[in-house]
C-alpha cells in the first residue's frame, strides 16, 4: 500500500473467493471504520479485530435491490429490509415508490432511519403511493383518479425533505393508472427533471402501450418488469424480436430492470432478449408481501435464474452490484475496493437440479443456487432474526400465475 504502514481493521473475511473489480481473486477483505480497507493477498493482509472465514464461498460487494417494497406497516406490501438483508446479503434497498407524496415523511422515519441496511426512496407519482394496489375487493388503481397524480405535491415534498427523494417512480399499466397516462406521464417526466433524479416507470398491461410509454424515458432512466409477459406492454414485438423502441431506448441510455415480481416474469421474453444480446442493467426482485414467501423470497433467486438462463457468474454479479449502484448515483457501492463503504455479502454456489416457474407457468431447470452465509452493513454483521412477524401474505396473483413456493431463500 504505496510503502505506508498498513493499519489493523476491525472485521477481516478471509478464504474467500472475492469478486473485486477486476474480477475474481483468492484474497482477504478487510474492513475499518466501515469501509473497504484492503483487498488482496492473504499474506500480506493487516491484523484484524474479528476474521470470519469465508470457506471458498463468494465474496462480493453487498447486492443492491432496485426495486423492492419495504414500506412495512404502512404499505400492506412492506417487508422488513433488515430481515432479507440478513438471510439473503441485500444491503441496498431501493424502496419503488410504495410511498407518495402524502406517506414520504413515514418511510424516512419508521423504515429508513430504523434500518441496518440501507433504504433508498423512489417517491409514487401517486399521492397515496401504493397503499390500494390490489388490496381491495374491486380493483382500485392508485392512479385511476388523476388527481392524485399532483406534481405540485411531489415538488412540496422535495421541497420540505431536501435530496432525501432519490427517484420518481410510476406504474404506468391499465391496472394502476387506467387510461391517464396522458395526464401521469408528462408531470412523472416533470418531477423527475425538477429533482434530477432518476425516473422508474413500470411497464405491463396496455394501456399505455410500450410505444407510448418509451418517449419518456431519458438516459439513466429505469425501464422496471422489463421481462413481463403481457399484450401490449411487452418489449417483443408481434415478430417475435425485440422493438426497435426497446432498442433505441436503451441506445439512449435508458436502464433495463427486472423487477422479477410474481406476475412480471416471461423465461421466454428474458430467454429471446439475451438470445438478441439484450441484457438487463439490474436483477431486481419486485419484493414485497405477496412475494417474499415464494417465488421470490429474495434476489438471490432472480440471480439464480439468470445463471440457468446463460448468464456468467460476472456479469449476474456486476448486475446486482456495480451497475444497480450507478443508476443511483451511488459508486461507493457494489464494489470491493478501498474507500468503498464496507457492505459485504458471501455467498456459496452450489449445484442444484431444481425447477423456477414465472408468471406465465413456464418452468427452467436452474443450474446453481446461492446459499447466503454471512450479511456485513457498514463494517458490521447483521445477523439473520425473526421478528415475530409473518410478512408473507398470500394473494390471488400466486394462483392466477402458477407460482409455487419450492425456493429455498
Ligand atoms: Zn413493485
Amino acid at each position: 500500500m504505496n510503502g505506508h504502514p498498513t493499519p489493523d481493521v476491525d472485521l477481516a473475511i478471509v478464504n474467500g473467493r472475492v469478486y473485486t473489480p477486476e474480477g475474481f481473486a483468492d484474497a482477504s477483505v478487510g474492513i475499518r471504520d466501515g469501509r473497504i480497507a484492503y483487498v488482496g493477498d492473504p499474506a500480506t493482509a493487516p491484523p484484524a479485530r474479528d476474521t470470519v472465514d469465508a470457506d471458498g464461498a463468494l465474496v462480493v460487494p453487498g447486492l443492491i435491490d432496485l426495486h423492492t417494497h419495504v414500506y412495512l406497516g404502512s404499505a400492506r406490501l412492506g417487508v422488513n429490509p433488515d430481515k432479507t438483508a440478513a438471510r439473503s446479503g441485500v444491503t441496498t434497498w431501493v424502496d419503488a415508490g410504495t410511498s407518495g407524496a402524502g406517506t414520504f415523511e413515514g418511510l424516512l422515519l419508521h423504515v429508513r432511519d430504523r434500518s441496518r441496511a440501507r433504504v433508498v426512496p423512489f417517491l409514487n407519482m401517486s399521492y397515496i403511493g401504493l397503499a390500494p394496489a390490489g388490496m381491495l375487493t374491486r380493483e382500485v388503481g392508485e392512479l385511476w383518479d388523476p388527481a392524485f397524480a399532483d406534481l405540485r405535491a411531489v415538488l412540496r415534498a422535495a421541497e420540505e425533505f431536501p435530496g432525501e427523494i432519490k427517484g420518481i417512480k410510476v406504474r404506468a399499466s391499465s391496472n394502476a393508472l387506467g387510461d391517464n397516462a396522458p395526464v401521469v406521464l408528462p408531470q412523472a417526466r416533470e418531477a423527475a427533471d425538477e429533482l434530477q433524479v432518476p425516473l422508474m416507470i413500470h411497464i405491463g398491461m396496455a394501456p399505455p402501450t410500450l410505444p407510448e410509454v418509451l418517449p419518456y424515458l431519458r438516459a439513466g432512466d429505469l425501464l422496471t418488469h422489463c421481462f413481463h409477459p403481457h399484450a401490449g406492454g411487452r418489449i417483443i414485438g408481434s415478430d417475435g424480436r425485440v422493438r426497435p423502441e426497446v432498442r433505441d431506448a436503451v441506445a439512449r441510455g435508458v436502464l433495463l430492470d427486472v423487477g422479477h415480481g410474481v406476475a412480471s416474469m416471461s423465461h421466454r421474453v428474458t430467454q429471446q432478449a439475451l438470445d438478441e444480446g439484450l441484457l438487463p442493467d439490474s436483477l431486481s426482485s419486485d419484493l414485497h408481501a405477496e412475494n417474499v414467501g415464494g417465488p421470490v423470497k429474495s434476489m438471490l433467486t432472480v440471480m439464480e435464474m439468470f445463471l440457468a438462463l446463460g448468464m456468467p457468474l460476472e456479469e449476474v454479479l456486476d448486475r446486482s452490484t456495480r451497475r444497480p449502484a450507478a443508476a443511483i448515483s451511488r459508486p461507493d457501492l457494489g464494489r470491493l475496493e478501498p474507500g468503498a463503504t464496507g457492505d459485504v455479502a458471501v455467498l456459496a454456489l452450489e449445484p442444484t437440479d431444481r425447477w423456477k416457474q414465472d408468471s406465465t407457468g413456464v418452468r427452467i431447470q436452474l443450474t446453481q443456487r446461492f446459499v447466503h452465509r454471512l450479511t456485513v452493513v457498514g463494517g458490521e454483521i447483521l445477523a439473520p432474526f425473526d421478528d415475530g412477524r409473518n410478512e408473507f401474505r398470500s394473494s390471488p396473483w400466486l394462483s392466477k400465475f402458477g407460482a409455487t413456493e419450492d425456493d429455498d431463500h
